[in-house]
C-alpha cells in the first residue's frame, strides 16, 4: 500500500485526534527506521521515549517472542511469574513498596490519583484535592485529564473531576500555598515533558516534599517520560534531592509494548484492597516480559553513565548552532529552545524530510529523545543536520 492510500483509509476511518508527519514506517533497528519507500531515518524521538533500548532490542523481541509462544494471558485472577518478578525489581530499584500494573501511562495515573484519594479519606478527609502544576501532563483519561490544567480547561470535554488544582511551574510559593488540610497528593513531573522539556527546580520539588510531609499528603511523581533511564539514572527522582511516596511509570518500561505501572512506597502499599482498582489485560505476561527484558539493559550503571555523556555531548553541539537559543533538560531528554522568528514545526518537517526524526511539542521547541543506545557519530550527524536545516531551509 503507498502513503496515499494509507493516508485515504485514515482519512474515511479513523477519527481526526492525531496530525501525523506524512511518512509510514515499516521496519525500525536500533536508532534507525525505514519508510515504505526504503528511505532510512534517525530516530531522535523513539516513538515519545517508548523505544529508548532502540527499535526491535534482539533482547525484548526475543523475551516477547518467547513468551508469546508459551503463554500470552490469563488474567489476574491467576497468578504468573513474569509480573511477580517485575514488581520486586521495580519496587527494589525505587521506593521499596508495592507496585500496580497498568497498560498505559493515563492508567498508571489513574492508580496514582486513586491510592492518593483513599489515602487521604483514610485520613478523614471528605474532599481531597491533588495539586498539580500548570504545563503538566499527566494523561487524557477524566482523571489524569483533571490533573493536566491545559487540556482540563477545554470546556467542551467539561466537566472535569472535582478535586484538582494548579500552580505555576516552578512556583515554589504557590505550591506550598496550595497545598491544605484537604490536599491528598501533589502530583507533579521531575522534568515536564509534554510541554517543551522543563526540569521541575529542585527548590520545587523541595517545597512540594516539605508541604506533603507538613499535611501528610503523598508526593506522586509521574516518570513516565523521565523514567528508565532516560535523564541518566534509572529514575529521575534520584538525581534530585527528594524521593516521592508513589510514583508512576510506562512508555520506555515495554521496550514498544504497552505496560504502565504505579509504584509506591512503603507508606502508600498497602492503601489499595481487594476490590479497590483492576485490569483485565495489566502485568500480563507478554508485556511483563518485554519490561524485564528492557530493565536488563537499561538498569546498568555503564549505561546510565554514557546517557549523562552523550546528552551532555548532543546539548554542546546544540547550543552551538545559530538558531538555536538555549536547551533544556537531563541526560538524553532535551528541548532546544529556538530563536525567536523559526518556524518550529516547519523545522521538523524539513528534518524529517533530511532523515532526522523529532517533534515539536511546545512552540519554538523541538524536542529530542533519542535511544539511550545512540551511538557519538549518530548524535554528530543529528546535531549536523539541524544545523543545516537551521541555515538553508529557515534562514
Ligand atoms: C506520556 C505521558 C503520560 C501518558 O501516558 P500514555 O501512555 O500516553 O497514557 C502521562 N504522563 C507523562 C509525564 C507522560 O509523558
Amino acid at each position: 500500500m503507498s502513503l496515499a492510500e494509507v493516508r485515504e483509509l485514515e482519512e474515511r476511518y479513523l477519527m481526526r485526534t492525531y496530525r501525523r508527519g506524512p511518512v509510514d514506517f515499516v521496519r525500525g533497528e536500533g536508532s534507525l527506521l525505514w519508510d515504505a519507500d526504503g528511505k532510512e531515518y534517525l530516530d531522535f524521538l523513539t516513538g515519545i521515549s517508548v523505544c529508548s533500548i532502540g527499535h526491535c532490542h534482539p533482547a525484548v523481541v526475543a523475551a516477547v517472542q518467547e513468551q508469546t509462544g508459551r503463554l500470552m494471558h490469563v488474567s489476574n485472577l491467576f497468578y504468573t511469574e513474569p509480573m511477580a518478578r517485575l514488581a520486586q525489581r521495580l519496587s527494589e530499584s525505587s521506593l521499596g513498596g508495592r507496585v500496580f500494573f497498568a497498560n498505559s501511562g493515563t492508567e498508571a495515573v489513574e492508580c496514582a490519583i486513586k491510592v492518593a484519594r483513599k489515602h487521604a479519606h483514610g485520613r478523614s478527609i471528605e474532599a481531597p484535592e491533588i495539586v498539580s502544576f500548570e504545563g503538566g501532563f499527566h494523561g487524557r483519561s477524566y482523571g489524569a485529564l483533571s490533573a493536566t490544567p491545559g487540556l482540563a480547561k477545554n470546556p467542551a470535554l467539561g466537566p472535569m473531576l472535582p478535586g484538582f488544582r494548579s500552580v505555576p511551574r516552578n512556583d515554589a510559593e504557590a505550591l506550598r500555598a496550595a497545598v491544605n488540610e484537604n490536599t491528598a497528593a501533589v502530583l507533579i513531573e521531575p522534568i515536564q515533558g509534554e510541554a517543551g522539556v522543563y526540569p521541575t527546580s529542585d527548590e520545587s520539588l523541595m517545597a512540594a516534599r516539605q508541604a506533603c510531609d507538613e499535611v501528610g499528603a503523598l508526593l506522586i511523581l509521574d516518570e513516565i517520560q523521565t523514567g528508565m533511564g532516560r535523564t541518566g539514572s534509572l529514575w529521575a527522582y534520584q538525581q534530585t534531592p527528594v524521593r516521592p511516596d508513589v510514583m508512576t511509570a510506562a512508555k520506555a518500561l515495554g521496550g514498544g509494548v504497552p505496560i504502565g505501572a504505579c509504584i509506591t512506597a512503603p507508606i502508600a502499599a498497602d492503601v489499595l484492597e481487594p476490590g479497590d482498582h483492576g485490569s483485565t489485560f495489566a502485568g500480563g505476561p507478554v508485556a511483563t516480559a518485554a519490561a524485564l527484558a528492557v530493565l536488563d539493559v537499561v538498569d546498568d550503571p555503564a549505561l546510565l553513565r554514557q546517557v549523562r555523556e552523550l546528552g551532555a555531548v548532543l546539548r554542546e553541539g546544540l547550543e552551538a548552532l545559530d538558531g538555536v537559543a538555549a536547551t533544556r533538560g537531563r541526560g538524553l531528554m532535551v528541548g532546544v529552545a529556538l530563536e525567536d522568528g523559526i518556524d518550529a514545526p516547519a523545522l521538523a518537517a524539513d528534518l524529517l524530510e533530511r532523515g532526522l526524526v523529532v517533534n515539536v511539542p511546545a512552540p519554538g521547541t523541538l524536542r529530542l529523545l533519542p535511544p539511550l543506545l545512540v551511538e557519538p557519530a549518530q548524535i554528530e550527524q543529528a546535531v549536523a543536520l539541524i544545523g543545516e536545516s537551521l541555515v538553508e531551509s529557515v534562514a
